[in-house]
């Protein structure tokens, strides 16, 4: 274990963790930021930011992540790509453990953020990677000139669609309902696209294919008809879990819906142990909220770590 005592660590390198290590690391807290498998988080995988304030042409996702690294790290951020396996939160100091090394920290902020939800049927696991994958930015170029199903009815969804027109010869969506959570300006955006049909209200019974994807068998949830519909490309967008596995045995409280619960203002049950972003917040999943709630979560570890200052 490093002998170094941290007054903070943050786990996640999104725009939570990342406005987190700004604010602390501007209140001179020289904040500990453990990134995780994918430093940046979500945003890196995703091509235009429209809605975060400041970039009225829009931004990149990836670029957006860079230059909020650059900025944690120009006030102190020490970011190091590595990723948390456990968490020992049971005594003072609390311990973090990576794939490298073991860390102790006066508190934390938790901002790992949340990960793919996928259908769960065998077959689509077994075929991941073989035509069926969760990212169109880093996958869709594979698909050029074939045929894309795309699975969902939310903005992740039309977004991932109408990414993948650039690639594909048609991009199908596939909604369990005949209504969409996706908000109007992307559906409409999605509607209006001539490579995009929809397929509503049905199930996916199973996904087929024997080495590679080959395409889904789905049931009218209204006729009960199956049928097979024929596709070399799988996308699931169907929302995210939140990244809480590593703090399954670590007595963090949940909320009913699984998330990580804010108990006083950002802090969870545990003293000094703060949350931000989507691994706590099921309603809101956006950047701009996220980045919010790290600037949140370091004012309240700032207040936490002089009102104990003596621990
Ligand atoms: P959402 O939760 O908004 O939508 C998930 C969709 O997947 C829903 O249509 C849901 O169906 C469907 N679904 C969920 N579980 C299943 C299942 N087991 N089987 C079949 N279908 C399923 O998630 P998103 O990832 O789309 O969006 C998350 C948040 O991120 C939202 O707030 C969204 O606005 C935001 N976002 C914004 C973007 C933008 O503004 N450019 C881009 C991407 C995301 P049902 O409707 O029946 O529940």
């Amino acid at each position: 274990m490093e002998n170094k005592m941290h007054n903070v660590i943050i786990i996640g390198s999104g725009p939570a963790g990342l406005t987190a290590a700004l604010y602390a690391g501007r209140a001179e807290l020289e904040p500990l930021v453990l990134t995780g498998l994918q430093p940046g988080g979500q945003l890196t995988i995703t091509t235009d930011v429209e809605n975060f304030p400041g970039f009225p042409e829009g931004v990149q996702g990836p670029e957006l992540m860079q230059k909020l690294t650059k900025q944690a790290e120009r006030f102190g951020a020490n970011i190091l790509q590595e990723n948390v396996v456990s968490v020992d939160l049971s005594t003072k100091p609390y311990k973090v453990k990576t794939d490298a090394s073991e860390y102790q920290a006066k508190s934390i902020i938790i901002a790992t953020g949340s990960e793919v939800k996928w259908l769960g049927l065998e077959n689509e696991t077994r075929l991941r990677g073989k035509g069926v994958t969760a990212c169109a930015t880093c996958d869709g170029f594979f698909f050029k000139d074939l045929d894309i199903l795309v699975i969902g009815g939310g903005d992740s969804a039309m977004e991932e669609a109408l990414f993948l027109t650039k690639f594909g010869k048609s991009v199908t969506i596939v909604h369990r309902r005949d209504e969409f959570k996706a908000s109007k300006i992307m559906l409409k955006r999605a509607q209006e696209n001539p490579k995009i049909s929809f397929i509503t209200d049905v199930t996916i019974l199973d996904i087929l294919g024997q080495d590679s994807f080959a395409g889904i068998r789905i049931k009218d949830n209204k006729t009960g008809e199956e049928r097979d519909i024929v596709a070399q490309g799988y996308f699931v967008a169907i929302g995210h879990t939140p990244a809480v596995r590593i703090f399954k045995d670590a007595g963090i409280e949940l909320d009913e819906k699984g998330y990580i619960a804010q108990k006083h203002f950002t802090q969870t049950n545990i003293p000094g142990v703060f949350v931000a972003g989507d691994v706590h917040d099921h309603r809101y999943r956006q950047a701009v909220v996220s980045a919010g709630e790290g600037c949140k979560a370091a004012l309240d570890a700032e207040k936490y770590l002089t009102q104990n200052e003596n621990e």
